[in-house]
């Protein structure tokens, strides 16, 4: 009897990393040929002195631009410590910058987060600083950034109330279509005991903004 798999099995087994979903690694040279083919379809001329090294310098900003996709958000959470309080944490001002997915254009704001310790377990700023920017840099489209700090927040701390706004300007609200220079987003995602209870989050919500007392 033959025992051999399939081949689309085969390779699979060969991969054992794709097959567990982890990120691949940039194809840097693949990623500047697609550049030097973006460049030659606007009609310029890659070979041209100025833009002699653009694909390769485009190839590398854009994998860093990116790196969230190969980094694990609840490596930062993982680093907490323990506090006798459970008293509200308001996180407010951490700059991230982001890609959005529809047009591959910078999206650039602050994000806003508070949550509810529970068991006393709190993170440093910089960690939730950290968590912020995983999720920022990728191709992103704000609503799910937000929900995704949120959920990381819940599932690694295991909060026992999340909040996180996000405001944000899109270049590409700004520089094409519509052309809205001064248009913003605002997001928010509430989770655990905040996601209900439309009383606690109409207090928390001004902090987020900073609109309650600094
Ligand atoms: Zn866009």
């Amino acid at each position: 009897m033959d025992v051999t798999p399939p081949l689309h099995l085969q390779s699979t087994a060969l991969e054992p990393e794709a097959a567990a979903g982890a990120p691949r690694p940039v194809d840097l040279e693949r990623a500047a040929r697609a550049v030097r083919e973006l460049l030659v379809a606007l009609g310029e001329e890659p070979a041209r002195d100025g833009l002699r090294e653009t694909p390769e310098r485009v190839a590398r900003a854009l994998a860093e631009m990116t790196g969230g996709m190969r980094e694990d958000a609840g490596r930062h959470l993982a680093r907490t410590f323990e506090e006798a309080s459970d008293e509200l944490v308001v996180v407010r001002d951490i700059q991230f910058h982001s890609l959005c997915e529809h047009h591959l254009l910078p999206f650039s704001g602050v994000a806003h987060v508070a949550y509810l310790p529970a068991g006393g377990r709190v993170v440093g700023l910089s960690k939730l600083a950290r968590t912020v920017d995983v999720f920022a840099r990728r191709p992103q489209v704000q609503e799910r950034m937000t929900a995704q700090i949120a959920d990381a927040i819940v599932e690694h701390l295991g909060a026992d109330a999340v909040g996180v706004m996000l405001e944000s300007e899109h270049l590409c609200m700004k520089v094409r279509g519509v052309r809205q220079p001064s248009s913003s987003m605002v997001t928010t995602a509430w989770r655990g005991r905040w996601k209900f209870d439309s009383g606690r989050r109409a207090e928390v919500a001004p902090l987020l903004r900073g609109a309650g007392p600094r």
